[in-house]
Formats: structure tokens, C-alpha cells, sequence
């Protein structure tokens, strides 16, 4: 597929990998717009939160704690953003679902 997120995921494309699960992957944005600027990803391809299944739930949440836990991590917790931006009206560029973990303010 030419998805460039399934394309990380497989390892055919390079990222600065933060963390690696079973069903979540993270990685450095290489466009960074905040001092610290992570991509959490799921492995599973969906193209965009609009197409979400009740199936997807856990996954979602899976997503959302990895991001919390990866702030902590790396000490950053105080405060930071959460961001899905949700169709191209909504910013969405890549059309694999992510979610913007921005922080170090
Ligand atoms: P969005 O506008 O929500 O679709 O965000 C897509 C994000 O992916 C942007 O912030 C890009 O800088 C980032 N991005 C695109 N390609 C790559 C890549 N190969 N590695 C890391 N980040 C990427
Ligand atoms: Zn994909």
C-alpha cells in the first residue's frame, strides 16, 4: 500500500522510532512544530478518525496511553497537546490515523 505510515510501520521507511508496541508505534515528526513533536501511530491502517469502527476502541485508547506515558517518560508531563486533525478541512495530510503529541513548551 502506499501509505507512508504503513511504510514505517514495515520498516520500509526510516523514523526516529520513541516507542514500539504490539498495536502502537511512535515516532519523531521530521517537520516538528513544538520543541518535542511525536507521531503516535497504530499499526493497523485506518485512514482517518471520520472511519473509526466500534472495533477500534481499544486501539484508540491504546494510542492515547501510549501518548501519556511517553510524555512522562521523557519528563515532559507538566503539560503538552493531544491533536488528531480529522480530514483535509481538519489539516489531515497523511491518511493513516495518528495522533500529534506536542510538548516541551
Ligand atoms: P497531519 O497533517 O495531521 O496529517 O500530519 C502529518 C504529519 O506527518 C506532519 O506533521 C508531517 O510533518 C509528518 N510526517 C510526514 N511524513 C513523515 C515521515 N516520513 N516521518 C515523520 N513524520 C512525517
Ligand atoms: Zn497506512
Amino acid at each position: 500500500m502506499n501509505c507512508i505510515f504503513c511504510q514505517i510501520v514495515s520498516k520500509e521507511q526510516s523514523a526516529d522510532f520513541v516507542h514500539e508496541g504490539d498495536n502502537v508505534i511512535a515516532f519523531k515528526d521530521i517537520r516538528p512544530s513544538a520543541p518535542v513533536h511525536i507521531l503516535v501511530v497504530p499499526k493497523k491502517h485506518i485512514d482517518s478518525i471520520k472511519n473509526l469502527e466500534e472495533g477500534d476502541r481499544d486501539l484508540v485508547s491504546e494510542i492515547i496511553f501510549t501518548a501519556k506515558k511517553i510524555a512522562k517518560d521523557q519528563k515532559f508531563d507538566e503539560g503538552y497537546k493531544l491533536v488528531f486533525n480529522v480530514g483535509r478541512k481538519g489539516g489531515q495530510v497523511v491518511d493513516h490515523v495518528h495522533l500529534h503529541l506536542l510538548g516541551g513548551f
